[in-house]
């Protein structure tokens, strides 16, 4: 959203709209952070300088490396992948060839001083990126500014980007802010972020989301028109930034954070409780993960398991196929977390966009409706023998469960339980512990499996709904496409009757149906859930609190009610706003209602 900086005059209160990248609401003083012009002069040097010079590079490009890869270590631990995946970028982008041989040759032939050459060079890069149009391209001009900081650093021999730190708390304001200056943030003394460029996705809105800071994003000229120590108010829930504010806005804000604050310390109070009706309906209310250490996240979240391990994660941590080992070990460790509570792994999720250079995916024209999951899984046995193995040695502590993705037919399903079956017959002979008794399951994610939940429930253990995809492959819009996104409708009927299908199929078997795609974690949606009967909730550990208080508001006789009058409606947009309505009825003060 555009802000017009001709608006803003001293004293006047201005509201700035954004977009809320983080949630929270903060009150605070300004701390502005206008990254320096970076001006390298062009310095001859003599033909005999050029090894020396090129030497120095190839010190600041290990250099370099090192510090990127210690970068990713702590997104990966503090952030989690998402986070981890931006320092990957940053690596590929220093160890490009093209750029490396560059550098080198005109350094050769132009003999202008190494770090001359390589601003030169990356300038040219960034404002290249920086006219397109589109926030991937303005990401990649970001990280590239990143890198050159970086180089340019070491090549000086300053050594790495020096993390700033404030001695008392701040609101950040930057045009942008760097991969890396947000990841060294000191979370203590940042009470929110305030950045004139990025969207919902851009890297400070994803690390600031992992880290818990309040954040607004995209306010177009917000840092020309403060000045450090302003007083300014921060909503990363509706998106706003207030300046110089009245007393009465500021009283009303004050009552906002305090509001929030008080709801979110109510959520943690309910950690220990069953997410059960008022009547005492209880659902497993778990949480997803891509990486052993999130189970902790889980468990501090008030999580009572695990219903879903993106297993292929393992994939996009290492350039190479992971080893039975080193897969035992990952699922080992997060079943050690979690025990005795449960925890589902999901064999691999390879391929639609998920491609791995370690596998020999071909590029396909259409990867969504190609060779994926299940199907990458039974045509390369040998990986999927490997993993079914760890799996069934982790499972030795008795609480871990598999479960097959992407299964379109009854066939993948016995496919998949014969492998499984004779390489547990496998362990059996090696006279390896596993357990006898391991729970499978699948995911129901496409519109064919829903109208076969009943023959495919009678195979299995569970079945896990996943709504990421079966939203996109019931209304044929990639669920990662903007243009389409107002096609990809959560709560299209022809979605919410598939659930209701599923459902049903499955509990006339007595079998139990979880929930595991974003729609879970999505509170508008949580008494419908309730109500279609699903027992099973597996969402990101921090939407855990929120549906546990939900749950233990309502009863499941209302639950039933609120889900029979949802489902006449015609429209997606009539049945979230009715089911908003009731929701907001009964519970006044959940942070999606802050704005
Ligand atoms: C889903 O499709 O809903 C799901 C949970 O799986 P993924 O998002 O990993 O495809
Ligand atoms: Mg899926």
């Amino acid at each position: 959203m555009k802000n017009n900086p001709s608006r803003t005059t001293p004293g006047i209160e201005t509201v700035l709209r954004g977009i809320p990248a983080s949630p929270g609401v903060s009150i605070g003083r300004v701390h502005l952070l206008i990254p320096e012009r970076v001006v390298v002069a062009p310095h001859k040097i003599a033909p005999a300088e050029v090894p020396s010079e090129l030497e120095k590079f190839d010190q600041a490009i290990a250099e370099t490396r090192t510090a990127i890869e210690g970068s990713r270590e702590r997104a990966l631990a503090i952030a989690g992948i998402a986070a981890g995946k931006i320092f990957d970028a940053h690596m590929m982008i220093l160890e490009d060839v093209v750029f490396q041989e560059q550098v080198r040759s005109r350094v050769e032939h132009e003999q202008f001083s190494v770090e001359y050459i390589v601003n030169d060079i990356l300038g040219q890069n960034i404002e290249i990126m920086q006219k397109q149009q589109g926030e991937m391209f303005r990401e990649r001009a970001s990280d590239i500014s990143d890198i050159r900081q970086r180089l340019l650093r070491f090549l000086r021999g300053e050594g790495d980007m020096i993390p700033h730190s404030f001695d008392e708390p701040v609101i950040l304001v930057a045009p942008d802010l760097s991969p890396t200056d947000t990841l060294h943030i000191d979370r203590r003394h940042i009470q929110g972020i305030a950045t004139d460029m990025g969207g919902l996705t851009s890297h400070t809105a994803i690390l600031a989301r992992s880290l818990d800071i309040p954040a607004v994003v995209g306010l177009g000229q917000l840092s020309a028109r403060v000045r450090d120590g302003d007083s300014i108010i921060l909503n990363g829930n509706s998106g706003k930034v207030i300046l110089h504010s009245s007393e009465a806005t500021l009283q009303e804000y004050r009552g906002k954070q305090e509001r929030y604050q008080s709801f979110q310390t109510a959520l943690g109070n309910l950690k220990d409780l069953p997410a059960a009706t008022t009547d005492g309906h209880e659902i497993h209310l778990w949480g997803n993960i891509e990486l052993p250490f999130e189970a902790e996240s889980v468990l501090t979240h008030g999580g009572g398991g695990v219903g879903l391990f993106r297993s292929e994660f393992l994939f996009l941590t290492r350039d190479t196929v992971p080893s039975e080992d080193d897969q035992y070990d990952t699922y080992d460790k997060a079943a050690e977390i979690m025990a005795p509570r449960p925890i589902v792994i999901r064999t691999f999720d390879l391929g639609g966009d998920k491609l791995h250079g370690s596998i020999n995916i071909k590029q396909e024209r259409n990867p969504f409706l190609g060779y994926r999951a299940i199907r990458v899984s039974l045509s390369r046995r040998d990986l999927f023998r490997t993993q079914l193995r760890a799996i069934l040695r982790a499972s030795r502590r008795g609480n871990v469960r598999v479960m097959f993705p992407f299964i379109s037919g009854m066939e993948e399903l016995r496919e998949a339980k014969m492998v499984l079956a004779e390489t547990a017959a496998d362990l059996e002979r090696e006279r390896i512990p596993y357990d006898l008794a391991l729970q499978v399951g699948i995911m129901v994610e496409l519109p064919s499996a829903v109208m076969i939940a009943d023959l495919l429930a009678a195979e299995c253990d569970f079945l896990s709904i996943g709504t990421n995809d079966l939203i996109q492959y019931s209304v044929a819009a990639d669920r990662g496409n903007e243009a389409v996104a107002g096609y990809y409708r959560s709560f299209h009927p022809g979605v919410l009757r598939m659930i209701q299908v599923t459902v049903k199929a499955a509990h006339k078997l007595k079998k139990p149906v979880a929930i595991c795609g974003e729609f879970g974690g999505n509170p508008v949606a949580t008494p419908l859930l309730v109500g279609l009967g699903i027992d099973e909730i597996s969402t990101n550990s921090t939407n855990i609190p929120e549906i546990k208080k939900i749950i233990r508001t309502l009863s499941f006789d209302e639950c039933k009610k609120i889900t029979a009058k949802a489902m006449r409606f015609c429209t997606a947009a009539e049945i979230s706003d009715y089911l908003t309505g009731e929701l907001k009825k009964r519970l006044a003060d959940l942070p999606i209602w802050f704005s």
